[in-house]
């Protein structure tokens, strides 16, 4: 994995934005994991307006639709969309001591640079990895979204607790019906 854009803090913003509007903790009400997910990204440090709050959960739905497409050449078209609303300004920093890119002024606001570095850094990841690198958790009654960054490519959710707790179902289900055969034999 040497490509830019999956180190970029682009990449890691969106899933943490996705994931505060539709995880299982997510308080859709107060923002609350929002406003967490701003800060942990340097993005702002400040409380969330109200309009800010709307603007990026209706920006998360639309980087859900991006993981969640069916195909590389369905998510290439949905992040054109949002790559075409979305006025990018790229320019070099090395504001944390390494050069990387930002793809809005600095003095833009929250909700503009969080677009325009999202938008770009899925990107990057679908041009270099097509879909194979975007997934949503494939666990029951989870809709939240990861970008596999492991060698193999095989990641298919999006925390350890709904991996586990997947393969404790299928366990149980393979022990029930395992039972249910002697029974009947
Ligand atoms: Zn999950």
């Amino acid at each position: 994995m040497d490509s830019s854009g999956y180190r970029s803090d682009g990449v890691g913003l969106a899933v943490a934005i996705v994931n505060a509007v539709y995880g299982a903790e997510a308080d859709v009400d107060d923002g609350v994991l929002l406003e967490q997910t701003m800060q942990e990204y340097g993005v702002m440090s400040r409380a969330l307006t109200g309009r800010e709050k709307a603007g990026l959960r209706g920006w998360a739905g639309h980087l859900h639709n991006v993981f969640s497409a069916d195909s590389a050449d369905d998510a290439a078209h949905l992040l054109n969309q949002l790559l075409d609303v979305v006025v990018t300004h790229p320019y070099i920093t090395d504001h944390d001591g390494k050069l990387h890119l930002h793809y809005a002024p600095a003095e833009a606001d929250p909700l503009h640079r969080v677009q325009a570095s999202t938008a770009m850094g899925l990107a990057i990841v679908l041009c270099d990895y097509g879909m194979a690198r975007l997934g949503v958790c494939r666990a029951t009654d989870c809709e939240c979204v990861y970008v596999d960054v492991s060698r193999n490519a095989q990641r298919r959710f999006c925390s350890e607790s709904c991996a586990n707790r997947t393969n404790v179902a299928a366990f149980r289900a393979r022990a029930k019906s395992t039972a249910a055969a002697g029974a009947t034999s």
